[in-house]
């Protein structure tokens, strides 16, 4: 389902996202074997942290890595933008945030995903005024009750975390941040493996060396994702030229995605 506010668990597997392996690594400890273990946890006493920040440039896999957090741990997910939550509900947002919080609480074991949540929580007087200012407060009111919260683990996400309200940032909050940086050159390479899994790569096609190449410098994995699918059409309408020439379709060989099509794509 793709409608906002409601949960299901994702389909985007660990597989789907490329690098960002500490991550992974981290939230692998925070939340997945947490909501698998519970009991191991409660046997040790050992209280962790539960609410987390994504903060970086756009395109990087915030929510992407959300999600696959989510299917890894056969949570369900819930996903909320700031900025439409801002808008919908103007005059009743306090009520949008306690009803967001207890859906979450109904269908725990739960990952509750705020897209843009700097724009909930811009620094208090500056913009927005009184609606962001009691949003914000209903928001930490919710955030607090971690006792009432068991199983629901909350994740913002922002590319200006300098915007937010401190006290936002404060742990049992959105305590821990977690830096989602441009991918590197090999990083590169392995977002477009990632992103390969369901296409026809000629076998020729070394997709690390892609990656390496100058031309894909300070690309984001958005603009990988784009340049994957450019190539896919490049190869495709390649293919549906041969078909339309003389030569019966039976005879046009099976076409698969190859090199100069990723530097076609470059271009
Ligand atoms: P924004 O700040 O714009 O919301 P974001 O960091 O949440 O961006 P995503 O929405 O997760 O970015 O990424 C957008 C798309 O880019 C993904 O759906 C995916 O196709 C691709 N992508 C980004 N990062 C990765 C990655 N690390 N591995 C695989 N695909 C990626």
């Amino acid at each position: 389902s793709r409608r906002e506010g409601f949960s299901t668990v994702p389909n985007v597997k660990w597989e789907d996202v490329g690098g960002l392996h500490l991550l992974r690594q981290e939230f692998d400890r925070y939340i997945v074997r947490r909501i698998k273990y519970p009991e191991d946890y409660e046997g040790f006493g050992v209280d962790l942290e539960t609410g987390f920040l994504l903060y970086g440039p756009p395109g990087c896999g915030k929510t992407l890595i959300a999600k696959a957090v989510a299917n890894e741990a056969g949570a369900n997910f819930i996903h909320i933008k700031g900025p439409e939550l801002l808008s919908k509900y103007v005059g009743e947002s306090e009520l949008a945030v306690r009803t967001i919080f207890s859906r979450a609480r109904t269908c725990s074991p739960c990952i509750l995903f705020f897209d843009e949540v700097d724009a909930l929580t811009t620094k208090r007087g500056k913009e927005g005024g009184w609606v962001v200012e009691r949003l914000l407060n209903q928001l930490l009111i919710e955030l607090d009750g971690a006792e009432h919260r068991q199983g629901v683990y909350v994740i913002g996400a922002t590319n200006r975390p300098e915007v937010m309200d401190r006290a936002l940032l404060r742990p049992g909050r959105f305590g821990k941040l977690l830096y989602v940086p441009l991918p590197s050159p090999d990083e590169r390479g392995l977002i477009l493996k990632a992103l390969s899994r369901n296409k026809p790569i000629d076998g020729s096609v070394d997709l690390i060396a892609v990656g390496r190449d100058e031309a894909c410098e300070n690309l984001s994995g958005a603009d990988l994702s784009a340049l994957m699918n450019e190539a896919a059409m490049a190869a495709l309408e390649e293919r549906q030229i041969a078909q339309s020439s003389d030569t019966p379709p039976s005879t046009t060989p099976p076409s698969t995605i190859k090199k100069a099509h990723f530097e076609q794509a470059l271009k």
